[in-house]
C-alpha cells in the first residue's frame, strides 16, 4: 500500500464518484466530446468542496480557491465537511479537530463553510452497528450511506436555495490523486453527471483539481502557503478521516490505537459483540496488543 493515502481520498473518493450516478437507462450512450481539462466556472452556479480536514483537503481547497479568485467566481465556492458523528459512549468517529482545521481551511480563502450529518443516521457508528459488520473494500457503505448522500443533499440545499427556476449546475470537488493508484490515475479530472432524466434538479461535474499532485508536493502547497494540517500527521499518521477504519494499514491502526485508546477499546467490544472481525487480516484485539507492546 502506497504511503500517506487518508482512507477516504483513497477509497470514499471512489464511492464519492458516484456521488451523482447516471441512470444507464436515462441517458443512453452519445458521442462525448473531448474531456475537459480546465473547469468552466462560468458554466456552474456553484462549486462543493469536500473537506476532511486531511491534507489533501487542505490542497483541494487552496488550488479551487485560487482558480475561483483567478477567475472572479470565488463566491461560487462552498467548503462541506462530512461530520461522522459519535460512538454509543460519545467518542468522535473522527479524528478530534478535524473539522476545525476543514473550518480553517475555508476561513484562509475567506468561503462559506458548511458541516452537515447523514439525515438518516446520527453517526457511522449507528451506521455500522445496524449493517452487523465492518466496512470493506466491497462493502463501502460507509462512504455511500454516511458522505456521499450528504454531499448529495448539500449540494440539493444550495441549488435550491438559489432558486434558479431551471436545474442547478454545480461543480463537485474532490481531493483525489493519481499518484495514489492506477485506478485513480485513470480518472477524468473533469466529468459530466446528470442525476436523472426529465425532471432532474441538477447538474453535476465532479472535478478533481488535484489529480496531478503527488504527495510531496501536496505538502508543499501547504508550506508554501501556510494552510493549516491536522496534528495527527505529526504524530505518525498518515491518513486521517476515520480514527479506526477497517480499510486503513495495520501501521496507521496500531498508531492510532496508541493515540485513541478509549475509542479502540470500544470497537473492539463491537467486534466481539457483532462477532465480526474488523479486518480479514487483524482484529481489534490484536491491533490493541500490539499498539501495547
Ligand atoms: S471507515 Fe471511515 S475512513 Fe474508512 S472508508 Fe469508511 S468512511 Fe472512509
Amino acid at each position: 500500500m502506497q504511503k500517506n493515502l487518508p482512507p477516504c481520498a483513497a477509497r470514499c473518493g471512489a464511492a464519492q464518484l458516484e456521488l451523482f450516478p447516471q441512470p444507464a437507462a436515462a441517458f443512453p450512450a452519445v458521442a462525448e466530446p473531448a474531456e475537459p481539462t480546465v473547469f468552466d466556472w462560468d458554466a456552474h452556479d456553484f462549486v462543493v468542496v469536500g473537506d476532511s480536514g486531511g491534507k489533501d483537503s487542505g490542497a483541494l481547497v487552496h488550488e479551487v480557491c485560487t482558480q475561483a479568485d483567478q477567475a472572479g467566481q470565488l463566491h461560487k465556492v462552498r467548503v462541506l465537511h462530512c461530520d461522522l458523528g459519535r460512538t454509543k459512549k460519545g467518542h468522535l468517529v473522527e479524528w478530534p479537530g478535524a473539522l476545525e482545521v476543514a473550518r480553517a481551511h475555508a476561513k484562509q480563502y475567506g468561503v462559506p463553510f458548511a458541516v452537515r450529518r447523514s439525515r438518516r443516521w446520527a453517526s457511522l457508528w449507528d451506521r455500522i452497528r445496524s449493517h452487523g459488520d465492518w466496512p470493506g473494500f466491497f462493502a463501502r457503505y460507509c462512504t455511500s450511506d454516511i458522505k456521499t448522500v450528504t454531499g448529495r443533499d448539500f449540494a440539493d440545499e444550495t441549488g435550491g436555495a438559489m432558486r434558479l427556476g431551471r436545474p442547478y449546475r454545480a461543480g463537485y470537488a474532490m481531493g483525489m490523486r493519481a499518484e495514489e493508484s492506477k485506478a485513480r490515475a485513470n480518472k477524468p479530472v473533469i466529468e459530466r453527471h446528470r442525476m436523472s432524466g426529465k425532471g432532474t434538479k441538477r447538474l453535476v461535474t465532479t472535478w478533481l483539481p488535484i489529480h496531478g499532485l503527488t504527495t510531496e508536493q501536496v505538502w508543499e502547497v501547504h508550506r508554501e502557503n501556510g494552510i493549516e494540517h491536522h496534528e495527527a500527521y505529526d504524530q505518525g499518521m498518515r491518513r486521517l478521516s476515520c480514527r479506526a477504519c477497517p480499510l486503513a494499514s495495520t501501521g496507521d491502526l496500531v498508531r492510532s490505537a496508541q493515540l485513541n485508546p478509549e475509542l479502540f477499546e470500544e470497537y473492539a467490544e463491537a467486534e466481539t459483540e457483532m462477532g465480526k472481525k474488523f479486518k480479514k487480516s487483524i482484529s481489534l484485539r490484536e491491533i490493541i496488543e500490539i499498539a501495547r507492546s
